[in-house]
């Protein structure tokens, strides 16, 4: 779909699907109490049921009877590949619809979700069910008179637990490959935005995938997302979110079956910029976009600056020109480009963190409040703070909002070393044109991706994404990620 068919709409004409998703079909199930408001606004859109841990074992034991029923583990790959194929095909054809109710839900605007995140939430499907027959485990050079394999086979069923901060794209790098590899999923939306991804399990039935082999269950992530974690048929737990959380899930999961978990975690990135690195609005662009879209809730938002000194006046102030053009705007309406806050809990962390900084002695540079006059959403300024260091709360900690700390630097080692976080290792930008210089702070980066003279990411699926350190363990997306939904049994077979 292209940008002259995105247009303003009413967010009271979007039909919310409902209740959780299990066995093919919407079902109830515990108290209707999740209220789910419209960012933008503030106000109510809807409500989800609170499943408990009943219900987490009704779809937990419905994805496991699925499997057997259906053979989705057995059936060739080409064939799950063609039906995951057409599910993203379907995704595609349902954009407007699917981005609507992303774009009333969540904090992504119209714009942002018909032209970024559905595609991408297709494309990264296309991907993974590409992978369903390119993997085939290994032929060991065993003794002769034997044969031995290493061969791979899917988990059973998958615990999925997403955030809210992407919902449909998060959904897409947990359901993909785990169901391309064979394993059925019941994943847990954020009770924060739980619409999209139950349309999402709608089109998948509507694609062909055996009813069962996805379900959806929505709860709060203490009581619904640990009792999936805890479930003993599920066999391996994928989850996005926070750090803090993703420990608990780790030891859960461990505590739980000894269950294998990929987690993606918080970030708190660095954007390193050497002298040469070009032209400076060029580079000032970069940065501005990467602690500003969605508003910094990204988990791989740049939000370190950390700049040489020559250029570093001259830098920050084109970032300040940058971010002074955005302006806050209902998510429905087509002209929008910067994000709202998801909720008021969000927007005084975001606030408290910044006013802390400041006490600690930071200057902040632009923005530090709220735009005025946004009803009910929480809209919060472009922020650029200066005069920080190791200690400060905006530098250490991971805020999830627009703010940019700057710190500036002499010579390479020592913005290396700034760029370092005793926590976080998520994600790093490098920008220089000297590509000696590239590859010594890409090698020096304690980070699981650093993106050299661009930031972000791209459609480029095959690049792996995770976490070194506080910020997760495993892979989604890549070869890694349909590998990780996989376990290998050894097999050793004589014939002579
Ligand atoms: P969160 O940790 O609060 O919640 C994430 C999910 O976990 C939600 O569905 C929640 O209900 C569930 N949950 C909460 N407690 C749980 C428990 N005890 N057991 C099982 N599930 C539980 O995170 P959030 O606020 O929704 O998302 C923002 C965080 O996600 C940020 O830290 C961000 O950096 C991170 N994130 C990381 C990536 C990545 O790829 N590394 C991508 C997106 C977001």
């Amino acid at each position: 779909m292209d940008m002259n068919t995105i247009s303003d709409f009413d967010p009271g004409d979007v039909r919310l699907p409902g209740g959780h998703f299990i066995g093919g079909s919407p079902v109830a199930g515990g108290q209707w109490d999740i209220e789910v408001n419209r960012p933008s606004d503030g106000l109510l859109l809807g409500a989800v049921p609170d499943g408990d841990a009943d219900l987490v074992d009704r779809a937990v034991q419905n994805a496991h009877q699925a499997l057997q029923d259906s053979g989705w583990d057995r059936r060739p790959p080409r064939e799950r590949a063609r039906i995951l194929r057409r599910w993203a095909d379907l995704i595609d054809e349902h954009s407007l619809t699917l981005g609507r109710l992303e774009a009333v839900s969540s904090t992504r605007p119209i714009h942002d979700c018909i032209l970024h995140e559905v595609p991408f939430t297709a494309e990264a499907i296309r991907f993974f069910a590409e992978c369903a027959d390119k993997y085939s485990g290994d032929l060991l050079p065993t003794r002769g008179g034997s044969l031995g394999l290493l061969a791979p086979e899917p988990y059973g069923v998958v615990g999925a637990i997403t955030p809210w901060n992407f919902p449909l794209s998060m959904a897409s790098w947990k359901c993909g490959p785990a169901l391309a590899a064979g394993n059925a999923v019941v994943l847990k939306p954020s009770e924060l935005t739980p619409f999209s991804t139950l349309y999402l399990a709608e089109l998948a039935i509507q694609a062909g995938l055996p009813a069962g082999v996805l379900n959806i269950v929505n709860g709060y992530g203490a009581s619904t997302g640990s009792a999936l974690v805890r479930h003993p048929l599920v066999r391996k737990v994928s989850f996005t979110g926070s750090t803090a959380t993703g420990a608990v899930v780790m030891s859960e999961a461990a505590h739980h079956g000894m269950k294998p978990a990929t987690l993606e975690l918080g970030g708190k990135s660095p954007q390193l910029v050497f002298e040469d690195a070009g032209d400076i609005r060029e580079v000032a662009s970069r940065i501005a976009k990467g602690f500003t879209s969605n508003a910094g809730q990204a988990c791989v938002a740049g939000t370190r600056l950390i700049v040489q000194r020559r250029i570093a006046a001259a830098l920050v102030e084109a970032v300040a020109e940058a971010v002074a053009e955005l302006r806050p705007g209902l998510t429905w309406q087509a002209a929008t480009r910067y994000a709202p806050l998801i909720n008021g809990r969000q927007a005084d962390k975001v606030h408290e963190a910044v006013q802390a900084s400041i006490a600690a002695g930071a200057r902040v540079l632009t923005g530090g409040d709220f735009f005025e006059g946004t009803g009910g959403g929480f809209f919060y300024r472009p922020t650029i703070l200066t005069e920080v260091d190791a200690n400060t709360p905006a530098v250490r900690d991971e805020i999830f909002g627009p703010v940019l700390t700057v710190q500036v630097f002499d010579d390479e080692d020592e913005g290396i070393a700034l760029a370092g976080h005793p926590v976080y290792g998520l994600a790093a930008g490098v920008h220089t044109q000297d590509l000696g210089r590239a590859l010594r702070a890409t090698r020096a980066l304690a980070a699981g991706t650093v993106w050299v003279n661009r930031y972000g990411r791209t459609h480029d699926f095959i690049v792996p994404t995770g976490g070194f350190n506080g910020s997760g363990v495993g892979k989604d997306l890549g070869r890694q990620a349909f590998e990780a939904n996989l376990r290998h049994k050894s097999v050793l077979i004589d014939f002579d």
